[in-house]
């Protein structure tokens, strides 16, 4: 990681990168409709294949994109390098871009579809690949890029190809949003997901209510003891954010289904808030209660080697003029918690700074994009 050659800062262009942003934008693709999606993939394996990145596509399954991965035209592909994460769905429908989230710029700020979290990220790293085909340069270790479909929605299709991609890899940098102010990400909170069922017994509520076992009933205690195991202190958070259940107002009802979020800073309270959640048992000995799922991505801890790259990135940053900071433990997940759980130093937060993830109000900020395609570059180039 040592920068002995510091070679020029190279001139990026901001209009160039911001044109780029926009055709990857003005491409609306929903984490759940996988031929948008695979219309988007289309085009950025155009892009990678223009400027020689050797490239692998793995098609999609359980109705999400492709997954594409690319390999820088230098280094050798058994040799460990630098993986760039991005995901190329948003959370918007189509139709957005015509609607709540039309592409404009308005002073620094430029709105679209997904346009922060994440394209502008996900663009900035073929952007960065691409200036080193232009200007004839190589990089110490070689670049993976690796293109992920369905993140918004867990990575439940590519999480194994990435651990794969992974395992090759010396560093990890994760082109998510900065936060605002530029700041970067160095841990993030595991993210558990559970369903539970409920189940009860039905009856008419009028004439024969004693019959009956209240589902929905069971799930109000249920749903206190769940939001119960949140502690702020701790860094735990649990949410009922879902709940469907009953079948008719005058009807005791028989069924109910929550859906329940988890973020947990540590390892061991993973497991053990996991273990206490998928052991809930009914307070009614006359309903059931089932509960699945479990971890969905790790924690992912601030450990010595990511406090080294951080200081490394850091260093760059103030060559560059801006001053890197790290966010405190963020709750948000991402892709970068499956590699900085395998051990892998894992520096997230890298993409164009911004605000307004998932909003409508969904920005980035037009000064932030030489910068942050600067750090980026710089990273390619003394990373080893
Ligand atoms: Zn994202």
């Amino acid at each position: 990681m040592n920068d002995t050659t510091r070679s020029n800062i190279p001139v990026l262009d901001a209009e160039e990168i911001l044109a780029g942003i926009r055709r990857w934008v003005e491409m609306e693709s929903p984490s759940h409709d996988a031929v948008a999606v695979n219309r988007l993939v289309d085009m950025v394996e155009t892009d990678l294949r223009r400027i020689g990145a050797k490239l692998t596509r793995t098609p999609g399954r359980d109705g999400f994109g492709d997954v594409l991965e690319a390999h820088s035209p230098w280094g050798r592909e058994d040799e460990k390098g630098i993986l760039i994460l991005g995901h190329l769905d948003t959370v918007h429908p189509i139709g957005a871009l015509a609607t709540t989230h039309r592409f404009r710029k308005e002073g620094d700020k430029v709105f679209g579809p997904g346009i922060y979290d994440m394209k502008a990220g996900s663009f900035m790293g073929y952007y960065a690949l691409q200036h080193f085909v232009r200007t004839g340069r190589t990089t110490p270790l070689p670049v993976r890029i690796m293109y992920i479909p369905e993140e918004e929605v867990g990575s439940p299709t590519s999480r194994e190809l990435i651990e794969k991609a992974a395992l090759k890899a010396k560093y990890v940098l994760v082109m998510e949003p900065a936060r605002e102010g530029n700041k970067c990400v160095t841990a993030r909170k595991g993210v558990g997901r559970f369903e539970m069922r409920i189940t009860g017994k039905a009856a008419h509520s009028g004439a024969r209510h004693e019959d009956g076992r209240s589902a929905i009933k069971e799930a109000a205690r249920q749903i206190l003891a769940i939001e119960g195991l949140t502690d702020y202190a701790k860094g735990i958070t649990t949410n009922v954010g879902l709940i469907k259940g009953g079948s008719g107002v005058n009807v005791v009802p028989a069924l109910c289904e929550l859906e329940i979020d988890l973020r947990v800073p540590t390892a061991e309270l993973a497991e053990s808030v996991t273990a206490h959640i998928l052991g809930l048992k009914s307070h009614d000995p006359d309903c059931t209660v089932e509960v699945t799922g479990g971890m969905n991505r790790p924690p992912y801890g601030k450990n010595e080697g990511i406090a080294k790259l951080f200081e490394h990135a850091k260093g760059l940053a103030k060559e560059i003029g801006f001053d890197l900071q790290d966010v405190p433990l963020t709750g948000g997940g991402s892709d970068g918690n499956f590699t900085a759980a395998m051990g892998i130093p894992t520096l997230d937060g890298l993409g164009a700074d911004g605000r307004g993830p998932h909003a409508l109000d969904e920005q980035i900020y037009y000064s932030s994009l030489v910068p942050h395609a600067q750090l980026l570059v710089r990273l390619l180039e003394t990373l080893r």
